[in-house]
């Protein structure tokens, strides 16, 4: 199959018929963008070896790189609209893994209400790559930034963190697996974010560090007392068991939960969220964290980062 073939026997199905995607048959994709919204874009690049492994499953690989993007819109508070998807390819995509790839990525556009609007095809001398790049709508100047905290904001956590660092680590089991590899994008919480939050990011590289973000953004320092309420049940197993630590679980990474700053108020808004601490007035982005017993942990990295 050659490649505009490919493109119209496997990608054309993911515009959903929409006008905007001109059956991927033109340069671009057009627009409009409706009265009193703005748009939301970001992009997120997968790499094989880099953010999964070799043997990753093509649906794997799918559902995390569309997810990775929706949580990114999820955190500015945005509604999804459609993403640019780009490949680059070491060899040529077996049907198999193009039906696969495809498929998964047709489940989450029904699940999330987000469309294919176009991307790239190339070969790469290098590993697989994979680059979404997500756009969506916000209502004017709604969108959730990460430098409208306040000093003496509460700091909230839409969910519990460390289960995908722990199946990335090897802990087996459902849990940390499904984690790892099909991270839920918070898109639920984002109208709540944008009438209730002052800042909010999405976890992508470990709590401390995108806490850090955050806070340094929006001019204060933080403070996060971690409770057993951070962590899910079989990961509070692995920390009491002493398997792993309080402070591995806070710097793993790749949760994709909500940080949000907020005044204390509005805590109501926001169910099932845990309170993990403040921001305070001090050096912008200064991390005080007490971990489970109340000592003061001092990781050696807050979390993930590529050089
Ligand atoms: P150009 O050479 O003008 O960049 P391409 O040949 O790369 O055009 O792409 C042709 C059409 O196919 C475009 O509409 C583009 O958006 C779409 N397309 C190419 N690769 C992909 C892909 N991986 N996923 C979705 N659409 C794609
Ligand atoms: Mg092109």
């Amino acid at each position: 199959m050659k490649e505009f073939e490919t493109i119209a026997a496997y990608f054309r199905p993911l515009t959903e018929s929409r006008a905007e995607a001109l059956s991927l048959l033109d340069d671009a994709a057009v627009f409009c963008i409706p009265k009193d919204h703005e748009l939301v874009v970001t992009t997120d690049m997968l790499v094989a070896g880099v953010h999964f492994a070799a043997d990753f499953q093509p649906q794997h690989i799918a559902h995390k790189s569309l997810r990775v993007n929706l949580s990114d819109l999820a955190a500015m508070g945005a509604r999804p609209l459609s993403y640019q998807l780009a490949i680059s390819y070491p060899e040529k995509p077996s049907h198999e893994w193009l039906a696969a790839f495809t498929s998964a990525l047709a489940e989450d556009q029904k699940t999330f209400g987000i469309f294919c609007s176009g991307g790239d095809t190339t070969r790469t001398s290098g590993p697989l790559t994979i680059s979404i790049t997500a756009m969506g709508l916000v209502p004017h100047g709604k969108a959730v930034k990460r430098s409208g905290g306040k000093a003496g904001d509460i700091l909230v956590l839409t969910g519990p963190v460390g289960d995908a660092c722990l199946g990335l680590n090897g802990h087996k089991g459902a849990h940390f697996e499904s984690a790892l590899h099909k991270p839920l994008p918070r898109l639920d919480v984002a109208e709540c974010l944008r009438t209730h939050a002052h800042a909010a990011i999405d976890v992508s590289d470990g709590l401390i560090a995108d806490t850090a973000h955050l806070a340094r953004a929006s001019g204060c320092a933080a403070e996060i007392r971690v409770t057993p309420a951070f962590f899910s049940a079989p990961a509070l197993a692995l920390i009491q068991s002493g398997a792993v630590r309080d402070e591995d679980l806070l710097t793993g990474g790749d949760d994709y939960q909500i940080v949000v700053a907020a005044e204390e108020s509005a805590l109501a808004f926001f169910p099932g969220a845990i309170v993990i601490g403040r921001l305070t007035t001090g050096t912008p982005g200064q991390m005080t964290v007490y971990g489970l017993k109340g000592e003061i942990l001092n990781p050696p990295s807050y979390g993930w980062t590529h050089f």
